[in-house]
């Protein structure tokens, strides 16, 4: 079993990692299945949409 430590995709988003992405004042979170969350005046909200998209999706 290879480590993939530094890819930054953790084992529990199985295939959606989820990034939070600045856009000048804006943030939003981003999957790498495509999906995008809505942009967020709060870094920790545009996170909080990640993590609600991981959760939601299983499977
Ligand atoms: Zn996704």
């Amino acid at each position: 079993m290879a480590h993939r430590e530094g890819l930054g995709v953790s084992p529990d988003t199985d295939g959606h990692p989820t990034v939070v992405v600045e856009q000048g004042r804006f943030c939003f979170a981003r999957c790498g299945c495509g999906w995008r969350g809505p942009a967020r005046r709060a870094r920790s909200q545009a996170r909080t949409d990640g993590a609600g998209h991981t959760g939601s999706v299983s499977g």
